[in-house]
Parts: structure tokens; sequence; C-alpha cells
């Protein structure tokens, strides 16, 4: 199961990143198939990777890995995401929602888009709140970037005391700085 507190910052900010021969070697092992979530993309000469990434030697879609990755940005952005507290959800299915919601945003079928939007937004009413995790950060540890600056603060929590404060934590990526990886997607998927 996905920890959205393994944070490993020592893989390069940008989700394209180049693609070297041993992790090429490993995505087209896994197809190009999330270990988390099952997604599959599909490389192209433009977007090597397919928008995965290979953390931890497993391959995973760029949400699941940003998931597991809060302190690194994506396409510059320090807050790319969302944190909501979810006991009934795996990061898995928050993902793959996620994904269906960025999907739908950008077909282009206003109805679809409409209901998306509403499901995107009752996802966010699980936001985790200040008073929730005050212990964490002066600021509303909402957002990645402060959820980030929060851990760091308690980096002396063990990985029991960890899995008691964050076991329902999921991660929810901003459409906006996904938005280029769903059109991607859409388009390879298909
Ligand atoms: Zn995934």
């Amino acid at each position: 199961m996905l920890n959205i507190l393994s944070i490993d910052s020592t893989v390069p900010p940008d989700l394209n990143q180049k693609v070297d021969r041993a992790q090429w070697a490993k995505l087209k092992q896994a197809r190009f198939t999330c270990a988390c979530c099952g997604y599959q993309s599909a490389p192209s000469e433009s977007v090597l990777s397919g928008f995965m990434q290979v953390v931890n030697k497993e391959v995973l879609c760029a949400i699941c890995a940003s998931a597991l990755q809060l302190q690194r940005p994506v396409r510059n952005l320090a807050n790319h995401g969302f944190i909501i507290m979810a006991s009934d959800l795996s990061q898995s299915e928050v993902t793959s929602l996620s994904r269906e919601i960025g999907f739908a945003i950008l077909s282009g079928d206003s109805a679809r888009r409409e209901r998306a939007e509403t499901v995107f937004e009752q996802l966010l009413e699980s936001e985790i709140t200040h008073s929730d995790f005050q212990f964490l950060t002066e600021e509303e540890p909402q957002t990645c970037a402060e959820m980030a600056v929060g851990l760091t603060v308690i980096s002396s929590l063990n990985r029991n005391e960890y899995a008691k404060y964050f076991k329902d934590l999921r991660y929810v990526p901003n459409f906006v700085a996904f938005s280029h990886i769903y059109e991607y997607w859409s388009k390879t998927s298909s």
C-alpha cells in the first residue's frame, strides 16, 4: 500500500526527466503500468517515460509517484495537490478517480465536465484542516508544500506514530498542474 509519507527528495523535479537505460528497461518490463493504481501508459518520442516513473524500483504513474514525493515540485509548482482525509478510499482509488475527473474535464463534453467538477469539489471537501494537524505547521497544512514542511518538522516521529497520524491521508493532484499529463494519457490510452 502506498504511504504518502515515504518521501524521497532525491528525484529530480521534472516529471518527464530523462529516462536512463535502467529505467527504460524497468518501464518496459512493467509495460508502463503503475504498480499502485494499475494505470497503463505508453511511451512516445516526445515523452519517453509516458509520464510514468521508477520510484524505489517500482513503476508508478505521475500521480501515485507524486503522492509518494510531496516535497518534489511538479511543473515547478510546490503546491501541486491537496491532502485529504479519506479512510474509505485507498490512494489507488483516489488516483484513478482524479485521473477520470481530469479526462472528463478535458473531454469537451460540457455535461460530463460539470459532473466531474462536482465530484472533484466533493473530493476536496475532505481536505484536512488546520486544527487536525496544528502540531505540524503554523500554516494550514492542506497543500502539499505545507504538508511537506510540516513533515520535516516532525521527522523525529517513528514509523508507528506516522502510521497512526497519517494512515487516512490521501493525495489529490491539482488539475492545472497535471492537465498536460491527462491530455497526454487521454490521447495515448485510447
Ligand atoms: Zn498510479
